[in-house]
């Protein structure tokens, strides 16, 4: 029996295309689906297995990235942003960057996306024309510092400083667990300015070269090719003009930007689902045990119905929410409990599907080189960054008034 090619699926028709409800979609939304998956085809899947072993990517793949209108999707024109899109555009680039098998890959190409928004939204106009160009065009890394050792679901509690000295502030802290925080050019950083609680918080944009930035590179369970790091600032001079919205802001801002680091993790932890289906269902048609294909025992067709059941509900759910973030009035109490809501079904659908994937394939499902075996191992960390499990039943329970 051999291995899937890296990247390529066997047996795979245009029947099993992941269903997407059509009436939520516009012929630009399925010409941006058709341009990324050959670009994922060509420049990300057939060399996920390399980057994996090497823990990085090429920079390069950036500004190929900018190139195809990835990286400016939801930014202001005048910026390098791409008009006209919308939620369903953003759920697209999940769905389709996850069909590379590489969540690694995917988090750190895109991590300006939780490191950009609060910059377009609360920055001055000379920190956005900065900033937002180079790293649009993927000449520049952007990453989001909110986590501490001292925890990451209480943002409210956390211990970096920044005090005020004339135009600058002052910053000292540690933040861990950074997305692309080896290579970032740019930190977008809650720190305390104020007092104890979320009112003491604010956000600032500390330049990656800043004197009295240390960084250091962790070694993880999966997403081995995203760079994650523990960075240190140690008297760290930013200029006042870095503050990103008035001091004190940070919190809401902060809590504002997880809805769409959520909506893109449940995404794209659908897509991956997607993978691990599409390659059981290979594997389980040209496996032959007892004489029959994998897929003619009867509990192994049973889980191939089981996967994609839960696939199709997660999509629904999905979409119903992308629909909801573009359509629902503003202040739409339920919506962020929605996100939340979805975010769970999602990655546990993820999860439930890379766990029957991995069973499918057998030993082969062990192997490195499998998609399988790569998402299983990263599937974790869908369930705890950007929110965690627990944290979002309990916002969802909030929101519900229980
Ligand atoms: C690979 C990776 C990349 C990441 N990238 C980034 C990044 O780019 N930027 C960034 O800022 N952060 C990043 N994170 C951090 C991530 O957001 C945090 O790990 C997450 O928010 C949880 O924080 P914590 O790890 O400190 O866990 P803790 O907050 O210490 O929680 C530990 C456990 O206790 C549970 N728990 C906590 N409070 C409660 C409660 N009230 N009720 C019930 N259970 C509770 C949690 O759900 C969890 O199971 C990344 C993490 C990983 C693993």
């Amino acid at each position: 029996m051999r291995l899937p090619a890296p990247g390529g699926l066997p047996g795979i028709d245009a029947m099993n295309e992941l269903r997407l409800n059509a009436s939520y979609y516009r012929p630009e939304h399925l010409d941006f689906r058709e341009t990324l998956r050959r670009f994922v085809a060509r420049e990300i899947a057939p060399h996920v297995n390399e980057w994996d072993e090497a823990e990085s990517f090429p920079r390069e793949l950036y500004r190929k990235a900018a190139d195809v209108g990835l990286l400016g999707l939801g930014f202001p024109e005048e910026f390098g942003g791409i008009a006209g899109t919308d939620t369903f555009h953003r759920l697209i680039a999940s769905v389709e960057l996850a069909q590379c098998g590489s969540g690694g890959v995917v988090a750190s190409l895109m991590s300006h996306t939780i490191g950009g928004p609060l910059v377009a939204l609360y920055g001055s106009p000379d920190l956005k024309a900065r900033m937002l160009p180079p790293v649009l065009a993927g000449e520049r890394i952007s990453a989001l510092a909110i986590t501490e050792p001292s925890g990451g679901s209480d943002v409210s509690a956390l211990r970096t400083v920044a005090i005020r000295d004339g135009d600058h502030f002052v910053v000292t802290g540690e933040k861990t667990f950074i997305t692309s925080g080896i290579r970032a050019d740019f930190f977008t950083t809650a720190v305390r300015t104020g007092g104890e609680g979320a009112g003491g918080i604010s956000l600032l944009l500390i330049d990656g070269d800043t004197p009295g930035i240390t960084r250091s590179k962790l070694k993880k369970m999966g997403w081995w090719a995203s760079d994650t790091a523990h960075l240190h600032f140690d008297g760290c001079r930013v200029p006042a003009g870095n503050l990103l919205g008035k001091e004190g802001s940070g919190f809401r801002a902060i809590m504002e930007n997880f809805n769409g680091e959520r909506f893109t993790l449940a995404a794209g932890a659908i897509g991956f689902a997607w993978v691990c289906y599409q390659e059981a269902l290979g594997w389980a048609r040209e496996r032959k045990t007892f004489g029959r294909r994998l897929a003619d025992h009867q509990v192994v067709r049973h889980r191939l119905v089981d996967m994609l059941a839960s696939i199709e509900a997660a999509r629904a759910m999905l979409e119903e929410t992308a629909w909801r973030l573009d359509h629902a009035p503003a202040g739409d109490p339920q919506l962020v409990g929605s996100i939340c809501m979805l975010k769970n079904v999602a990655t546990r659908t993820m999860q439930f599907c890379a766990d029957a994937a991995v069973q499918t394939l057998g030993g082969m499902g062990y192997m490195r080189g499998t998609h399988s075996e790569r998402i299983y191992r990263e599937v974790k960390v869908n369930m705890i960054g950007g929110g965690t499990e627990e944290i979002m039943k309990e916002l969802a329970a909030r929101q519900l008034g229980l």
